[in-house]
Parts: C-alpha cells; sequence; structure tokens
C-alpha cells in the first residue's frame, strides 16, 4: 500500500449497545460518508451489536472486523484491551463477557447512593433512561443525566469532577483480568490491542510492565492515533510500538456526534514507520 494514500481504518467506536449514542446502522452510513475503507465495531464488553454492524457494513461495501473493548482491572487501575477480527459467535469470550459485565448493575445504585448524598437524586434511573442497552449501564450514562440535570455544562466537566476517583460517584471496580481478557480474544480468533495507553494513571515502570507482560500472553498491538491521544501521543506511542514490536492501531473512539472530539474515519493516519494491525487481515 502506498503511504500517499494509507487505508482509512477506524478500529474504535461505541454504539447503543454500550455507550454511544448511534445505532450500528447509523454508525455504518457515518462510516461510509466520512470514508472508511476498513470499520470495527468495539462496544465495551458486549457483542450484541456485531451482526448489525457486519450486516450494514457489507450493504455499504466496507470492510468489517468483529471488535470489542474488554474493561480490565491492573495494578490497581482500569484498562482497556480491544479485540479485533473476532469471532463474535465464540463462546469462550461471549462468557467471559457476560461475566465481565455482571457488576455493573449494582455498581451503578453504589453510584448513585453517593450522587445523592451530594444532592443530586435520581441518578440511577436517570442513568438507565440514558442506556440503550440496561445491561451495560456505565459512567458515560451517569455523565449523559448529570449534563442533562444542569449539573455540569458537558460530559467533560463531569469527568472533571464527578465519577472519577476521589470525587462523588466513583466506586472502584474489579473487571476482567489482563490475562482472560488477552486470553477470550485469542481464543476467538482476534488480536488484541492495547487501547489509548496514554490515558492511564501508571508511571513509566508500570506501563513497562503492562508491555512485557501483554507481549508474553500474546498481545500484538498498541493504539497510537485514538481520540483520547494528543497529537504529541501518537509519537510517543509510535515510538512505544516500534520499541516493544506492537503493530499500530487506529481508531476515533467516536460515541456521539457531540461529544466527541473527533469523528468516525476522520482524523490523522498512522505515521508511515508503523506496522498497522490490519496487515495480518488484509
Ligand atoms: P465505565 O466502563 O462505566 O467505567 O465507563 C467508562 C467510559 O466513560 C469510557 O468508555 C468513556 O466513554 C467514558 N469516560 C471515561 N473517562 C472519560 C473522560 N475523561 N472524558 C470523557 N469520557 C470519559
Ligand atoms: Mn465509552
Ligand atoms: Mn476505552
Ligand atoms: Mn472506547
Amino acid at each position: 500500500m502506498s503511504s500517499l494514500s494509507p487505508l482509512n481504518a477506524d478500529l474504535h467506536c461505541h454504539s447503543v449497545i454500550s455507550d454511544g449514542t448511534l445505532t450500528p446502522e447509523q454508525l455504518a452510513e457515518r462510516a461510509k460518508a466520512n470514508g472508511v475503507h476498513l470499520w470495527a465495531l468495539t462496544d465495551h464488553d458486549e457483542l450484541g451489536g456485531q451482526q448489525r454492524a457486519q450486516a450494514a457494513a457489507s450493504a455499504l461495501k466496507i470492510d468489517y472486523l468483529a471488535g470489542v473493548e474488554i474493561s480490565v482491572s491492573w495494578m490497581g487501575q482500569t484498562i482497556h484491551i480491544v479485540g479485533l477480527g473476532i469471532d463474535a459467535e465464540h463462546v469462550g469470550i461471549i462468557e467471559g463477557l457476560r461475566r465481565t459485565r455482571e457488576g455493573r448493575g449494582n455498581r451503578a445504585k453504589l453510584m448513585a447512593e453517593q450522587l445523592l448524598k451530594a444532592g443530586i437524586p435520581g441518578a440511577y434511573e436517570g442513568a438507565l433512561n440514558f442506556a440503550g442497552n440496561h445491561d451495560l449501564i456505565s459512567r458515560t450514562h451517569f455523565a449523559r443525566f448529570l449534563v442533562e440535570q444542569g449539573v455540569c455544562k458537558d460530559t467533560e466537566q463531569v469527568f472533571k469532577n464527578y465519577l472519577v476517583e476521589d470525587k462523588p460517584g466513583y466506586v472502584p471496580h474489579m473487571w476482567a483480568t489482563l490475562d482472560d481478557a488477552v486470553a477470550w480474544i485469542k481464543a476467538a480468533g482476534g488480536v488484541a490491542v492495547i487501547a489509548h495507553p496514554g490515558r492511564y494513571k501508571l508511571n513509566a515502570m508500570q506501563m513497562d510492565e503492562l508491555y512485557k507482560h501483554f507481549k508474553d500472553i500474546g498481545g500484538l498491538g498498541i493504539e497510537v492515533v485514538t481520540g483520547s491521544h494528543s497529537p504529541h501521543q501518537y509519537q510517543i506511542y509510535g515510538k512505544i510500538a516500534q520499541q516493544y514490536g506492537f503493530l499500530a492501531s487506529r481508531g476515533s473512539d467516536f460515541h456521539d456526534p457531540h461529544e466527541s472530539h473527533i469523528d468516525l474515519g476522520n482524523f490523522p493516519h498512522l505515521p508511515d514507520y508503523l506496522t498497522p494491525v490490519w496487515s495480518v487481515f488484509h
């Protein structure tokens, strides 16, 4: 492939099946309109949108990889692992994700109790109203409720003042283990990718350990260009990909036309010294 016309791949976004606001079909149309050639819907801990996304992509002649973004607890922090090119019917990953989702309802109730104590009533029902899939109630749905109530002007403000460590509405949670998440993805025939590494509150030594351990257990990729990274971070994580021998991924992490900073397929390409993760599928 010529570096003058790199593939427009967008391998990270969310639908109403998790915490996005568009349906899989609406996302497919938006991806098409924005010139995406290779697309993956990567809902959090859910494969419920995969068939619809695949069918919509196929009707629009967009290449598609079945995807997921798995919530993982690692060194006391939450990290996200994207799985690409998985078999979305594989029972191992379906069952693993079901267990990963399980605690969300209870966590949401505890979040609402804290918000009530902070003077904000009705948050559980309010957040649930925003959730297209009640099994997948997330902080994003609470954030939308807090904006609707006028508590914060936008979701960015919410994630500064609420729902994060040491702020009202934060409830620590045990997600999947890194080893399980990578094993499920591999068993389902997919490639595991570290999502938005620039977002984790881990020091350099801990990140080094994450990269090495992830590689040891068969992780292959890392997101370099994502909506969660600044252009400076594209360079930092491009170098990390090179240094550790990871394939590089590119994904908008698009959730909503108004909330998201970048649109599906409409953001910089990978630096051309990197090997794209889609090289294993093409
Ligand atoms: P949860 O899985 O319930 O902990 O929710 C995590 C979701 O919250 C992420 O996938 C994002 O969509 C959203 N989120 C987390 N931190 C931020 C942030 N700083 N700004 C905007 N959205 C965020
Ligand atoms: Mn999200
Ligand atoms: Mn994420
Ligand atoms: Mn995401």
